[in-house]
């Protein structure tokens, strides 16, 4: 078995897409990156522990995705371009089948998103992946979450609450025909990064965030962060068919509003944007749907399709 070193030569010197913005990667003490010119750094970490976010003996490649995944969702909520990462690995045992596996998994979902591996750090204990991503944005085009305004209008992107339907499914808690299962759980291990989307909704958007936590949760910090309140029209949500097919619609909204694990976006346009938010929908650029407005005040509500007040139970996932 190759020591520490020889496993990193093996399985993470040359993961994901190369390029010339990399002066020097895996094997030196630290990396050497070259941002382009008028752009600044954004960087991420997001961190993974089996058997709190992911069951135990899941696959490898499946959690190597899902890693890089959730940082790759904070990239597109800052309407950033992802560049290059870090990870750091904790592993019990640095078992090579497994190893090869994740490093596979790692560099697919890698190449697919043109950034690559550039150093990181090995450690033997409970298995957690941790990856720091970096990426570049014009510095005023970076979506912050505290610029919504009264009026500006909210959307999300794809669909909400499938991320929760998964992990259900993943947990044998909910049973569904064979392809609704997979569906669910293709969109809890590899929720598909918004990337794109968020370099679009930049040269427009108020405000973002990436939904981790449950629409209510995220929602909830944009408004806390732009000092507005936010109003979310319940009928307006935009639940799968999967999902509508495995549960019934209380569940359903409950997962979308305050389940996690989506990894969509929620943005803000204000009116005079609107037009240009709906060409990019008409085009089939964004898959966006509106689902609130921005209002005076605090904190997050949701009302029914009479507008009328409706309470929701439980605020999304909270880790502590
Ligand atoms: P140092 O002792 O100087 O911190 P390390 O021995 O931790 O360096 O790592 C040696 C090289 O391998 C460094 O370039 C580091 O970035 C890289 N590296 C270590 N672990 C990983 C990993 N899991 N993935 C990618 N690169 C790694
Ligand atoms: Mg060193």
């Amino acid at each position: 078995m190759p020591d520490e070193f020889g496993l990193i030569k093996r399985y993470f010197s040359a993961c994901g897409a190369a390029s010339g913005d990399t002066l020097l990667g895996v094997g030196d003490d630290c990396a050497l990156l070259q941002p382009p010119a008028g752009e600044v750094l954004a960087v991420t970490t997001d961190t993974l522990l089996a058997g709190v976010h992911f069951p135990h003996n899941s696959s490898a490649r499946l959690i190597a995705q899902r890693a890089l995944a959730v940082n790759l969702s904070d990239m597109a909520a800052m309407g950033a371009t992802p560049r290059w990462f870090q990870l750091a690995l904790t592993t019990p045992d640095a078992d090579q089948d497994w190893l090869a596996e994740f490093s596979a998994g790692l560099h697919v979902m890698a190449c697919e998103f043109n950034c690559a591996l550039v150093g990181g750090d090995t450690t033997r204990g409970p298995l957690t992946i941790s990856i720091t991503l970096m990426g570049t944005v014009p510095s005023a085009q970076a979506l912050k979450r505290s610029g919504a305004k009264p009026g500006d209008r909210i959307y999300v992107t794809g669909s909400l609450g499938d991320g929760a339907g998964g992990l259900a499914v993943l947990e044998d808690k909910l049973s569904v025909s064979t392809e609704d299962a997979n569906y669910l759980k293709g969109q809890f291990w590899q929720p598909q990064a918004r990337i794109v989307e968020g370099l679009e909704i930049r040269k427009f958007a108020s405000a973002a965030i990436d939904i981790s936590d449950g629409l209510l949760a995220d929602l909830g910090h944009i408004a806390e962060a732009s000092q507005v309140g936010a109003v979310v029209e319940l009928d307006q949500l935009p639940l799968s068919e999967a999902l509508q097919r495995a549960v019934d619609s209380e569940r359903g909204l409950n997962w979308a509003l305050t389940g996690g694990d989506d990894y969509e976006l929620c943005f803000t346009v204000p009116a005079n944007k609107l037009a240009q938010c709906q060409r990019l929908i008409d085009e089939g650029v964004l898959t966006a749907t509106a689902v609130g407005q921005i209002i005076d005040g605090q904190g997050v509500r949701c009302v029914d399709k009479q507008g009328a007040p409706f309470e929701i139970t439980g605020s999304g996932y909270k880790h502590f």
